[in-house]
């Protein structure tokens, strides 16, 4: 396990560093080794003010710099560029569907999904029911197509019945019809299917009875003689069950059928009960309670988006809390670890924000729009105004960085621009804005999956952003992706279908059910959200 003392020691190293080192591939090792503070800020509670202090200080992004080096290798030639993206606020509205949301489930959407089980055939081809999207064609999507978001057949049709008429259609694409329709179409296959289930069968063995996934004691639900290895930190229990969740929704199990119907009841009651009255889910006396937050935001609104009424409430609280974590257009428009607008709370005078958490809220308010629970425009853009803020071009690349300095030069993670980018790209891609998405995309291809340095924080976003991006862009990184991961997998003993954590920038902290989760959701990517997912704008 690193720890923050490490992390001192290889930051004094290079301090000199300039910035676009770090876009340079071959130091793709250094910057790995960097990107660990990234998951101590997301999970360790510990030692927050050195590692901060450490992380921002050393990494100046210095887009003055004239000429380089003549010592440093040249990166590679430029990527060409697809000049369809779209352009900013270019999104349509989004048309409105009345929904009779009443707080419980729908018994007729029980019954459909029920009927729909017998639509797979004995050799488990999906019946004609499918509604996988055919205007999903691999090429950038710049129409932002909400239509096929919006309006997309239902649960019920993508079940083999007719047009859905409420919120659940709006991820009917996730159903087994559209899944295998939309996974072909995207560049994957029944290798990538073959492991998201594997994945998804590890986690529900591993599900505590209670619910939840523990981070760190996991392995009190192994079987057999040899425990799975690969404890995190139980501090961030919920982020890692609400990843789990994640991974079931975005595979489009609920509780009401299915092979997994009762991990996933059993795993939104218990997120549910993490919720505190004010709309807090997990614990707040972590400093960095936000991560645990957000993704659990994120969950429980995506679940509403499937179906689960029951739990309408709890997201919109949820929602709400997030809403007032942000912090105000004068003090930058984002999210960090304070909760600047909640008297009592902890504030912080220069107004934080960085592009980690933001990425996380907008993610979860982003699935709720989809879930029609209330989100006013202004929280996206007050968003965009960070990500205005912290992006910086050079040449043909672009970087969006992780904070900006009090001297206003741009702070990266440790001198590495990958991660922080592919947030920035996807989240400016669910805005429906293309500032830096080009040129970020072109930073991203510079590192693709390499299963010997695994960062599943980085392929999560990435692989997400790059898909919406399409085209060539995404054929450079779909194959790595999968192939890191489909290799990778583990295949025997109690740990078979999980993703080992030990070489994972960030896996010491996660541990293996947060690796496992996010190998799920990256393959799970090709049905996860149409193409052209975006927010009302
Ligand atoms: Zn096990």
């Amino acid at each position: 396990m690193k720890s923050p003392q490490v992390d001192v020691v290889e930051e004094i190293a290079e301090p000199e560093a300039e910035w676009y080192v770090a876009l340079i591939p071959h130091m793709g090792i250094s910057s790995f080794l960097h990107l660990g503070i990234l998951m101590l800020l997301y999970i360790s509670g510990k030692d927050f003010g050195a590692v901060k202090q450490t992380i921002v200080e050393p990494a100046v992004f210095k887009p003055s710099v004239p000429t380089k080096p003549p010592d440093v290798p040249q990166p590679d030639p430029p990527v060409k560029l697809d000049p369809n993206l779209p352009t900013d606020r270019d999104v349509e509205d989004q048309e409105k569907v009345d929904l009779p949301i009443t707080g419980e489930r729908d018994p007729a959407h029980e019954k459909d999904m029920e009927v729909s089980d017998h639509y797979e055939t004995d050799d488990n081809e999906d019946g004609h029911g499918a509604s996988g999207d055919p205007n999903q064609k691999g090429e950038v999507n710049t129409a932002f197509q909400i239509d096929s978001f919006v309006k997309g057949a239902g649960m019920r049709a993508v079940r083999g019945k007719g047009e859905g008429t409420g919120a659940s259609e709006r991820f009917g694409h996730r159903g087994p019809g559209g899944r295998k329709n939309l996974t072909k179409i995207g560049g994957g296959g029944k290798q990538t299917e073959d492991a998201v289930r594997k994945a998804l069968e590890w986690l529900q063995k591993h599900q505590s009875s209670d619910g939840r996934w523990d981070c760190a004691a996991f392995d009190g639900c192994c079987k057999g003689s040899t425990k799975c290895t690969g404890p995190g930190t139980t501090d961030y229990n919920v982020g890692v069950s609400a990843l789990a969740m994640l991974a079931y929704l975005a595979h489009g199990e609920t509780s009401g059928s299915g092979p997994y119907a009762d991990t996933v009841r059993r795993g939104l009651s218990w997120l549910k009960g993490q919720q505190s009255s004010d709309g807090c889910v997990g614990p707040k006396n972590i400093e960095k309670h936000p991560y645990n937050h957000t993704i659990a935001t994120m969950a429980l609104a995506e679940a509403v988006a499937m179906g689960e009424y029951n739990y309408k409430d709890a997201a919109q609280k949820a929602v709400n809390y997030l809403l007032a974590c942000q912090n105000t257009k004068e003090k930058g428009g984002g999210w960090r670890y304070h909760n600047y607008n909640i008297p009592g709370t902890a504030s912080d005078e220069n107004g934080n924000n960085d592009t980690s958490v933001t990425g996380w809220a907008l993610m979860a308010l982003k699935s709720a729009r989809v879930a029609e629970l209330t989100v006013p425009d202004d929280a996206f853009e007050r968003a965009s105004l960070w990500l205005d803020s912290i992006y910086e071009a050079r040449e043909y690349k672009g970087v969006f960085g992780y904070l900006r300095k009090a001297n206003g030069s741009l702070g990266l993670v440790h001198q590495s621009p990958y991660t922080t980018t592919s947030v920035g790209v996807l989240v400016r891609l669910l805005m429906g804005q293309n500032k830096g998405v080009n040129e970020g995309t072109a930073t991203l291809l510079e590192k693709t999956p390499d299963w010997k340095n695994p960062n599943l924080y980085y392929w999560y976003y990435a692989t997400l952003a790059l898909f919406q991006v399409g085209g060539d862009s995404w054929t450079q990184w779909n194959k790595p992706m999968k192939d890191s991961l489909c290799q990778n997998q583990e295949t025997k003993g109690c740990q078979d279908g999980s993703w080992d954590p030990a070489q994972d920038t960030w896996g010491d902290q996660g541990g293996r059910v947060y690796t496992t989760a996010m190998g799920a959701l990256c393959l799970e990517v090709y049905y996860r959200y149409k193409k052209g997912m975006t927010v009302k704008h």
